[in-house]
């Protein structure tokens, strides 16, 4: 046990009740976590800055000047007071308060010297501080500090028993003496030199007690690239390590399922994208090695067939496959869908879900066993420890975000060798995220919509725009097109979701009166044998109206429907609301997405909707939908922030993931230029990083 394995009440100012408040706030336990628990920002109180030398980036920093005008400005509530700041070197900043302006009013003059002091940020382009600190420069007589000093974030009740930000601050004072020593160099310097790094004990003291901001930037850039090269070096190492003890089937053989189809029986011509994903897949499922895949396609490009191609592949060398949907209506469709498709070719197709009767459950079992079933498509139902393959070689997996991490590794359990996988996804994951959280699986896109697409037209409306949203939907269904309207359905309020979707429909029935308009309503509620049934009247087109709650949200596929209505859209999700938009626009016809929404909507509400209504393009969505949202709670994990990383933000920092990830593959190819000794620092390092990684790094 090294000294930074202590237990933090021994660190001298601590003892057994701040330990105990460390350890429950801020889950600081040893001189190690408090080591790396860095400050937010930073004060400089170490100079005067100049107007010029400010960027939004800056720590809070103090300028000496004078206000050559202030004004207050707007009526009662909205007043605020803008001040023009200029520096000694003619400069000029806005400077603008929200809050006390009667007290301002009073006491800032106009042409007198101040300091004033606070954190700088961006508007309309331009530098501006916000409610600084203002001090006349008479009464301005502190030293200038040494160095920047650290702001560290503390919690209510931290504060409330007096550890704020200054105690802690104090805290790691004396904490780096101590463990100063036992800091071990983590970075080889050849790479230190090469990126311009610092070394490892620097960059740690430097990030709680920079000198000047240049060697803050320094040390953050240090302890960003370490972090973002060891979990790399990690999911890079785990996949190199698979790739060479797992043996993966071969499909050495592509034989008459396949060929069949592909010549005589394909119903429309492959996209090239399309083309190049089955390519992909070829190239791995012929290679010895078990093939993960990720298939990112946008809602409506076309992933089933490509899949099903696959899947065709298999069957070719003797084994079976498996399509696991995330809803019975879904896999339902597949079901149909796929059916139809291999209508002319000796495969047999079967599907299991929930809702299987009993006597039709054994028989299935029978036939999957005995190699009789070709392909079976279900829900999580596949996943059941009685449902026995007799030899399962592929197994696909539609919009994986509904499946954890487990449930993928159950189904592996059902064969001999490790089938082959495709995890099929329309949330488009950011390419950065991507790169972190499946390092260890491979990414195949399909950017391209099938030809003759026309983009979806979107637009918000409010509740009281409701009779024109009716008319443009009779408008529509006079040209023969269909219409869904979906409301929302969130567990924890499901009593007045059903009565706000029933409400729903009953005003729907009442515009849309019989004979002349049939509508349609399925939720989750319903008998599976109800569902569908009113799903197949809608697909046939007897309805022209399908009321739904968000079952309908994933895969169904009715070419026909140009209209998605979604009521509460604010209550949505971006990428839920993209695929539900993603159920129009499946025809040559023009599409719209209505989405309705109260008068009042949060600010992140206003953003989702406008993002909705300027792009179709589903990576910018998911882009903002990371930044609204957070990568933790797109890929359904539990961490917090941003994947447990302590100081990289994998959106931002892009740039250094880029280098660390090239870094860790050259060490992992042999390819690096290192000594032996430099690497033997990274692989010690390594090691150390294993046993603090966080449990997303071992998707297998
Ligand atoms: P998703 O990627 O959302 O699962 P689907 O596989 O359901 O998309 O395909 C959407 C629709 O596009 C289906 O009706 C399918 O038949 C059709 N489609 C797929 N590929 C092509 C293509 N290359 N040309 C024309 N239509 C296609
Ligand atoms: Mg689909």
């Amino acid at each position: 046990m090294s000294e930074l394995d202590s237990p933090i009440e021994f660190l001298k100012g601590v003892g057994p009740a701040r330990a105990e408040l460390l350890r429950s706030e801020l889950n600081i336990r040893t001189f190690r976590d408090l080591l790396h628990y860095y400050p937010f920002r930073h004060i400089d109180r170490s100079k005067f800055y100049s107007i010029r030398e400010i960027d939004p980036d800056s720590a809070l920093v103090q300028v000496k000047g004078k206000f050559l005008h202030l004004d207050a400005i707007g009526a009662n509530r909205a007043t605020r007071m803008v001040g023009a700041f200029q520096d000694e070197h003619g400069e000029l900043m806005e400077v603008v308060w929200f809050r006390g302006i009667t007290w301002l009013k009073k006491s800032l003059k106009e042409n007198v010297p101040y300091v004033i002091f606070g954190k700088p940020g961006l508007y309309k382009g331009k530098i501006q501080m916000s409610h600084p600190e203002v001090e006349s420069m008479e009464s301005f007589d502190r030293p200038l500090k040494g160095r920047l000093e650290g702001v560290y974030s503390t919690t209510e009740k931290l504060k409330a028993r007096k550890v704020d930000s200054r105690t802690i601050r104090k805290l790691v004072e004396a904490l780096i003496p101590a463990v100063e020593p036992f800091m071990s160099e983590s970075l080889p310097e050849t790479l230190r030199k090469k990126y311009d790094l610092l070394s490892r004990r620097h960059a740690l003291k430097s990030i709680h007690f920079p000198a000047t901001t240049d060697e803050l930037a320094q040390a953050q850039k240090t302890l960003k690239f370490e972090e973002l090269f060891y979990v790399q070096l990690r999911l890079i190492q785990v996949k190199a390590q698979r790739d060479k003890t797992i043996k993966g089937n071969v499909f050495n053989h592509v034989g008459h399922a396949f060929n069949s189809f592909y010549n005589d029986h394909l119903p429309f011509p492959l996209t090239g994208a399309q083309k190049r994903v089955i390519k992909e897949v070829r190239r791995d499922v012929g290679s010895g090695q078990q093939m993960n895949r990720l298939l990112q396609g946008d809602v409506g490009s076309g992933k089933t067939i490509v899949a099903l191609l696959c899947g065709l592949i298999a069957i070719d060398n003797g084994f079976q496959v498996a399509l696991m949907a995330p809803t019975e209506i879904l896999a339902q469709q597949h079901f149909e869908t796929i059916s139809e498709l291999v209508e002319n070719l000796e495969v047999e197709v079967s599907i299991l879900t929930g809702s299987s009767k009993t006597a039709y459950r054994k028989e299935l079992h029978e036939r999957l066993e005995n190699g009789q079933i070709n392909i079976l498509i279900g829900t999580h139902a596949l996943l059941e420890d009685k449902v026995k393959f007799k030899n399962l070689g592929f197994v696909i997996i539609d919009e994986q975000h509904r499946f954890g991490v487990a449930q993928r590794s159950r189904l592996w359990k059902k064969s001999i060798n490790p089938p082959h996988i495709l995890v099929m996804t329309a949330t488009p994951i950011p390419r950065t995220l991507a790169m972190t959280v499946y390092g260890d699986l491979d990414v195949s896109v399909i950017d391209e919509l099938p030809p003759g697409r026309k983009p979806i037209k979107t637009v918000h409306r409010r509740d009281k725009d409701r009779l024109q949203v009716f008319g443009f939907m009779k408008d529509e269904i006079k040209k023969g097109r269909q219409v869904y309207i979906v409301y929302p359905l969130i567990e924890e309020s499901q009593k007045l979701d059903y009565k706000d979707l029933m409400d729903g429909y009953e005003s729907i029935c009442r515009a849309f009166a019989q004979p002349e308009y049939q509508v349609a309503i399925v939720h989750g509620k319903m008998k599976p044998e109800d569902k569908d049934f009113e799903m197949k009247r809608f697909a046939s087109g007897q309805c022209q109206i399908m009321v739904a709650t968000t079952v309908i949200e994933v895969g169904v596929n009715v070419p026909n429907a140009t209209v998605m209505i979604i009521e509460s859209a604010e209550r949505f999700g971006l990428s839920q609301l993209h695929q539900l938009r993603g159920r129009v626009g499946r025809g040559a016809d023009q599409s719209f997405c209505i989405l309705m929404t109260g008068h009042k909507l949060s600010n992140e509400g206003r953003v989702r909707m406008k993002t909705m209504v300027e792009t179709n393009d589903g990576f910018v969505i998911s882009e903002v939908d990371l930044k609204l949202r957070g990568p933790g709670d797109i890929m359904g994990t539990q961490q917090s922030g941003s994947l447990g990383f302590q100081i990289a933000d994998i959106l931002k920092d892009t740039d250094l993931l880029e280098l660390a990830r090239k870094e860790a593959f050259s060490i992992i190819d042999g390819r690096s230029e290192m000594s032996k000794q430099e690497l033997d620092i990274v692989r010690n390092r390594l090691k150390i990083v294993m046993k603090r990684l966080p449990n997303w790094a071992r998707i297998s």
